[in-house]
């Protein structure tokens, strides 16, 4: 394996001659080792990388391109290049992934919440401000809720929802919980540990019910990038033989637990609107479907109403 970055520098570093290595050229080197290794974004992950180890934001690199950096950051830094060469993601490096306007902790025991959830949060606020619900504070539900993304996001922008999440990993509840902590949006989120409904209370009842289930089909698995196979929650991903297992569940059960008019908000595979929307049309129990598009412009969100 090739050194990613400061090998030449490190032999140099014993001569007084030797130069510290800048930014600049710590940059372009792990970039290109960074690519060499598979990155889609090896500019991006250096960057992220660097300004993490110098804690600077990404255009404090630039403004400081020629700074020179010592030995021990030198070390620190080409640990996290290797890290990531390995294939695993910038977000478990950090522990830290950002999103809608929440900065949240992760790791290995959560999915690194993706851009195209955002959707989700988006379609539960637009729902929620059409103001349908019967009295009181609308009752949302997260199912999976992972690092608590979706539920606390709807939680921070729609401050009247009272949130609960669920998830069948302790380990989960317990960052998300933390999460919930760091963004003083403990009071507002309920967390119970339960596979989909399995552990709620069975007279519960919801006007929203949102998810971000396993999407991805077993058959898959082996196709998926080295960052997602290698290193993220094979539970949180993979939806068995067609991919559609927990949205069987999750149509099949919702019903119950949703009132009258009630909201069903899913996000979907890009490929899975008609099988999705299918099982909602076989379940007979649902109306106003819905499917959006995310900024890819791939099939995302499937929206449909108890009826
Ligand atoms: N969008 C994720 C991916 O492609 C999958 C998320 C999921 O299965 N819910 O890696």
């Amino acid at each position: 394996m090739t050194d990613p970055d400061t090998q030449d520098e490190r032999r140099g570093a014993t001569t007084a001659a030797a130069a510290p290595p800048t930014i600049t050229l710590l940059l372009g080197k792990s970039t290109d080792y960074l690519k060499g290794k598979g990155s889609a974004t090896p500019r991006l992950d250096a960057e992220l990388l660097l300004a993490e180890v110098l804690g600077m934001n990404r255009v404090d690199l630039y403004v400081n391109y020629d700074r020179p950096l010592n030995p021990p950051e030198v070390d620190s830094y080409r640990e996290l290049v290797v890290r990531r060469g390995t294939g695993e993601p910038v977000a478990y490096i950090l522990g830290r992934a950002y999103f809608r306007n929440l900065a949240l902790e992760v790791d290995r025991r959560v999915l690194i919440p993706r851009p195209e959830t955002e959707h989700v949060v988006e379609a539960a606020v637009v729902f929620l401000s059409e103001g349908v619900w019967s009295a009181g504070p609308p009752r949302v539900l997260d199912i999976g809720t992972g690092s608590g993304a979706i539920a606390l996001a709807v939680a921070a922008e729609y401050p009247d929802a009272d949130v609960t999440a669920v998830d069948a990993s302790e380990g989960a509840l317990e960052l998300a919980a933390g999460n919930a902590a760091a963004a003083g949006l403990a009071g507002r989120v309920a967390f119970v540990p339960s596979d989909l409904f399995a552990g709620l209370d069975p007279l519960a009842t919801f006007d929203l019910i949102v998810s971000n289930p396993p999407y991805i089909a077993s058959a898959e698995w082996d196709s998926l990038p080295v960052d997602v196979r290698g290193f993220e929650p094979r539970e949180a991903l993979d939806g068995g033989a067609d991919g559609l297992d927990c949205y069987r569940r999750i149509i099949a059960e919702a019903y119950q637990f949703l009132r009258p008019g009630g909201c069903l908000i899913l996000e979907i595979g890009y490929r899975q609107a008609s099988g999705v929307t299918g099982l909602l049309i076989d379940a007979d129990r649902y109306r106003d479907l819905s499917v959006s598009k995310d900024y890819a412009g791939h099939d995302r969100v499937v929206r449909a109403s108890r009826l």
